[in-house]
């Protein structure tokens, strides 16, 4: 890994006062509750319960019927299950969303300003297959919902899909070797397979903010928007803001996109900030298909590939997306574990020196393109690179400069103290507004599996969390489970990530497939053997590099549980996700017999 040139490292004074002045800033910001300062959207709170983009559900029969296999989930996890599915020649597969279409999370958030942070032509999954080729660099999300759709439809997922349906229950029943699967909808099927592609962020967070119920506005979170209220759609064009006073709360990845759009059409806006997201170049612009070399087989897989190797500290030869993301991704080092330093000496001095000089830069560029000094102050971000999720934008900044926005620094008063009927209380002062979006985020990690409001029960009637609250998750490879047979989780655990999520879901996708169709073959459930179980835990619990010291001194947020830390444990792959896609590809050509049982053999 070679970390960014830094032409004027600090002084050790330097690197000291700068080290102090984070620590002040992460106590103007810390709260006693740590996670517990969020509380969950309800039915109750304002426009929340509602699908905005499906709002009447129409009436079906409940299905009760039998498939080789169900996918719980219609985001890109599930959609490219599907797609792998169909392509190893499966013809039964059954997609079931809480959401009227495929899509998933580019299904719900469909605020003003969703764009992919990630270059599109490496985050759009199956380019090569489909054919499709963006137009921007950043693809805006209502394109990256259709090309959802697309997939979709390529791979004719729509057959036996069901929409705006909720799993309920997923039980396994031993002599008929199936699952069985409920739903909210009365439903009640069975699958051989079930695939849960249920997502990382799909539950909306809402600050615990005291009087939050009291407030008698029009509120709603970013992941619903509103756009009755609103007027307008994706691109803007909120006609229904003109008059309003509108507060934002939030100013992190979701923020940072819609703000400016808000700026443009609200009559005035107030930005409510606890931390200032670091804000770096976002280099937006349209991309010829030349320019990305799509008239070559195989383009879109070899630009992903390359991304994902310099995201992962792997040598990559040229860097063919070239932008803030590869060009500080040795600062990824302390999220994701998969960086080699070997043979680096002096490496946490050298990593300091580089996180130093992106830091910066991104605080200079705050005071270069903000003209109010107090605002401009408020907008630097005072904590290390990896901190906190890096954001990129072209217009955000100079949104401060317009006379029709109002930047409210909450952290003196460690966040909003309280809300009243008419609108928000900082520092003694009530900002009245008309209407309140909380930019939020999600209580990210969990989903119904993990909160249990999708109880998954497997052989001898055990329970999935009673076993993970006994002795924590134990899979193999983070897709399979003792006592849960032919069940295939996709997602983040005990496995390897990266910050191009599809490129993970795709070879999760591919994997789940070979795993089905390894098992249709030889007429065996997909379950681990206890050996291959134990190997894998032992793998995960080794090599885990040290990073709890560096997070325990990050500035609050998700990444660091609000301030309480990021513990380091046997969570993931700790050797990053360009080896955990080699080993998978090795395993499934050689040892796929470890994840699978014969029908009549005795399980362990
Ligand atoms: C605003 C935003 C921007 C993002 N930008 C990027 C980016 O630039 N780059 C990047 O790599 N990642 C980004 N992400 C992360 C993004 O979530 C992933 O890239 C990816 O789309 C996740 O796909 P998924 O299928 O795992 O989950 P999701 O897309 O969340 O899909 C999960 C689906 O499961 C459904 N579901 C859950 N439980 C049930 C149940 N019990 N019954 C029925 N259905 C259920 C949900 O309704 C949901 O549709 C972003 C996320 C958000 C919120």
């Amino acid at each position: 890994m070679t970390l960014p040139h830094c032409d004027t490292p600090p002084t050790p004074q330097e690197a000291a006062d700068l080290r102090e002045r984070y620590r002040v800033e992460r106590e103007r910001r810390i709260r006693p509750e740590g996670p517990g300062q969020y509380r969950s959207t309800t039915a109750e709170f304002g426009y929340f319960a509602a699908d905005p983009y499906v709002p009447d559900t129409a009436e079906r029969e409940p299905v009760h019927d039998v498939v080789d296999v169900a996918i719980v989930g219609g985001g890109f996890g599930g959609i490219l299950a599907g797609a792998r599915l169909r392509t190893q020649g499966v013809a039964s597969v059954r997609v079931i969303d809480q959401g009227g279409d495929f899509g998933g999370t580019w299904y719900w958030n469909r605020y003003p300003g969703i764009h992919c942070d990630i270059e599109s032509h490496v985050y759009l999954p199956l380019l090569d297959e489909t054919g499709y080729v963006p137009e921007w660099k950043y693809a805006p999300g209502e394109e990256i919902r259709r090309h959802a759709v697309r997939i979709a439809e390529q791979f004719d997922l729509y057959e036996s899909a069901l929409f705006s349906t909720t799993v309920t229950g997923l039980t396994w029943d031993e002599p008929a070797r199936q699952w069985r699967v409920t739903t909210d909808r009365g439903d009640v099927f069975r699958a051989t397979y079930v695939i849960t592609a249920t997502g990382t962020l799909t539950e909306p967070k809402l600050p615990g903010i005291p009087g939050i119920e009291d407030y008698k506005g029009h509120t709603f979170h970013t992941s619903r928007w509103d756009y009755g209220y609103t007027g307008g759609h994706s691109g803007g064009g909120m006609t229904g803001l003109a008059d309003k006073r509108v507060g934002v709360v939030g100013t992190g990845a979701t923020g940072v996109q819609v703000i400016p759009k808000l700026a443009e059409d609200a009559g005035h806006l107030y930005v409510f900030q606890r931390t200032p997201s670091a804000v770096d170049v976002r280099g937006q612009r349209r991309m010829s298909p030349q320019e990305v070399g799509a008239d070559r087989p195989g383009w879109a897989a070899e630009r992903r590939e390359n991304f994902l190797r310099i995201v992962s500290g792997e040598s990559a030869g040229r860097d063919l997306v070239a932008d803030r993301w590869t060009e500080s991704a040795a600062l990824l080092e302390k999220l994701l574990p998969s960086f080699r330093r070997d043979g680096e000496p002096d490496f946490e001095s050298a990593y300091e020196a580089a996180d130093h000089a992106t830091m910066n830069q991104i605080r200079e560029r705050v005071a270069k393109e903000v003209a109010d000094a107090t605002t401009a102050d408020a907008l630097q971000p005072w904590y290390r690179y990896a901190c906190k999720r890096p954001t990129f934008s072209d217009t955000y900044l100079p949104t401060f400069n317009r006379d029709d926005v109002t930047l409210v620094d909450t952290a003196d008063s460690h966040g909003i103290e309280r809300m009243t009927e008419r609108g928000v209380v900082v520092g003694g002062v009530e900002y009245e507004v008309d209407c309140l979006i909380f930019a939020t985020g999600f209580s990210v990690g969990v989903s119904g599996i993990t909160s249990g409001k999708l109880p998954v029960t497997g052989r001898d009637g055990v329970e999935l969390l009673h076993t993970w609250a006994d002795r924590g998750p134990r899979t193999l490879h983070g897709f399979t489970s003792i006592g849960f047979p032919n069940l295939i989780r996709m997602g983040s655990l005990q496995n390897a990530s990266s910050v191009n999520f599809t490129n993970i879901l795709d070879e999760q996708a591919l994997h789940a497939a070979a795993l089905v169709a390894a098992a249709q073959q030889k007429d065996a459930l997909v379950e681990p053997t206890p050996e291959a179980e134990d190997a894998w835990m032992e793998t995960c619990a080794q090599g885990a590099p040290d990073h709890e010291w560096f997070h325990a001194e990050c500035t609050p947020g998700y990444y660091n549980r609000e301030g309480r830390g990021r513990p380091n444990g046997p969570t993931a792959y700790p050797h990053g996700a360009v080896a955990f896609h080699d080993l998978l590809r090795r395993w499934r050509e050689e040892n796929i017999d470890e994840a699978l049982r014969p029908k009549s053999g005795t399980p362990a």
